[in-house]
């Protein structure tokens, strides 16, 4: 049983303090209910209310509480390795497939725009997001991405080492995809600067008011917490890994997936001159990827899954620690003085999905690790749908009924075979440039 690390995090100690929303303690009835304040639920009451729809958020703690208060803050414009722009196109079709590369790789654009037009403080740096390699072969991965990418007018750039080693301080890379329209940001200070914009707009949020139930009431639904409910016309779940018992239906078809993260002690200016100094956040390209980044207090945080077994927050935190020095030599002997763990809900082929769970209750899911700046866009494609101006073909992402995942329940043993397995593949395919 891993502790509830929420209020443990760096983020949580280095952010202004929530607003402190109402709680639902009355009956309303509005067009569209959203159940989460997590950066999807809040993205797409957000377009709701630009649409000019009565939007209510309903959320069981407070805005953030969820993997969107408690990531590395990436801001990643494009999906895992594997699923390069061609193959999303193989998997959705050419028409869904493209509309949905579009999405994608204009995702850190249009969040950085939402960030500068809702003036948020959110410590937001549009400095890049890179993916150094650390073999030939994952080279020629990214070199074929990079072209997947320029051949639809999006901005990514192949660097050789040498430019990967000026930019981060790290040896041993063979070159790396940098894509610019990414960068970080404060992930918590992002998604309570977005309940501010939500309620600037007209969307009513209440937060301590877990839902407990939504019923159908005729062609409309209702959503229930203990002191009030909501009447409304659409219902959307945007509860990601934590929807649990609210929709088992939902929660089969998603693997929830605990990630673990550390922020290590502070760092002069000298030390970010000489690490990482394009402050472009790096996620490498091993299986069990190296990621990092400078925080806005000049601390490293990064992380990865948690390693299985007894003792495994501290065993955890070791490993990340012997990991860190061990990639970035450079910062000595590093101690995380922060640590903290999120879920996500994973699905088997890292894509997001729109389930229709009955006419008029949906539940978008599935953005995986690359939330940051995919729900911005997700939001805004999904506000557009449920407003009615993008026909269910037209959707970017395939609207189906949730499809359970095989031997759900094996899959949570995943880490205890996947990740000594990735190590021991990510030791033998390491090469060291000539
Ligand atoms: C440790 C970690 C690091 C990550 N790093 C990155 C990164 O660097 N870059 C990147 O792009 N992505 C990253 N991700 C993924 C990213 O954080 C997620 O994809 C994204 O935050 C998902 O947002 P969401 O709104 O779907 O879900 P969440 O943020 O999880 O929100 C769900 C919300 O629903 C609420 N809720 C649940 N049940 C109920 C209920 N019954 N009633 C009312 N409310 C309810 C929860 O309290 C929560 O606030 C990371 C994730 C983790 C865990």
């Amino acid at each position: 049983m891993v502790s509830e690390t929420f209020g443990a995090s760096l983020w949580s100690a280095i952010t202004a303090p929530a607003t402190p929303y109402p709680q639902l303690a009355e009956d309303c009835e509005v067009d569209i209910i959203v159940v989460g304040a997590g950066y999807l639920g809040m993205n797409t009451a957000y377009q709701l209310a630009v649409s000019g729809l009565k939007v209510a958020l309903i959320e069981a703690t407070e805005p953030g509480f969820g993997a969107s208060g408690r990531n590395t803050g990436f801001v990643v414009p494009t999906l895992k390795k594997a699923l390069s722009p061609s193959s999303v196109v193989a998997r959705f079709g050419e028409k869904r497939g493209e509309a949905f590369n579009a999405m994608i790789g204009g995702s850190g654009t249009h969040l950085f725009s939402l960030m500068r037009e809702n003036r948020m403080d959110c410590a937001a740096e549009q400095t890049g997001w890179m993916q150094p390699a650390h073999s030939r072969s994952a080279l020629a991965g990214c070199a074929a991405q990079v072209a997947d990418w320029q051949q639809r007018g999006f901005s990514a750039e192949l660097l050789d080492g040498a430019e990967t080693e000026r930019r981060t301080g790290m040896k041993g890379y063979h070159g790396a995809m940098l894509l610019s329209t990414g960068g970080q940001i404060n992930p918590l200070a992002y998604a309570r600067e977005l309940a501010r914009a939500c309620v600037a707009r007209g969307v009513r949020l209440f937060a301590r008011s877990p839902v407990t139930d939504i019923v159908a009431d005729g062609s409309r639904w209702i959503v229930k917490s203990a002191n009030g409910q909501i009447r409304g016309g659409q219902v959307v779940l945007t509860t990601n890994a934590m929807v649990g018992k609210l929709c088992p239906k939902v929660d089969a078809a998603i693997i929830p997936t605990r990630s673990f993260q550390i922020a290590t002690q502070r760092f002069g200016e000298d030390m970010q001159q000489r690490i990482l100094s394009a402050r472009s956040p790096i996620a490498d390209s091993r299986r069990h990827l190296f990621a990092a980044r400078w925080s806005p207090d000049g601390r490293i945080v990064g992380g990865g899954l948690v390693y299985p077994g007894p003792f495994r927050m501290a065993r955890t935190r070791k490993r990340f620690e012997k990991r860190f020095q061990q990639f970035l030599p450079e910062l000595g002997s590093v101690r995380a003085e922060y640590v903290w763990t999120g879920t996500v809900a994973v699905t088997l082929d890292a894509l997001p999905r729109l389930f229709t769970l009955a006419p008029g209750l949906w539940a978008p899911i599935g953005c995986n690790g690359r939330g940051v700046a995919l729900t911005a866009a997700f939001g805004r494609e999904l506000a557009n749908f449920l407003a009615g101006k993008v026909s269910a073909d037209d959707f970017v992402v395939p609207i189906t009924a949730p499809d359970p995942i095989p031997l759900r329940s094996f899959a949570t043993l995943g880490p205890y075979f996947w990740l000594p397995y990735s190590e021991m593949k990510d030791r033998q395919e390491t090469e060291i440039p000539a």
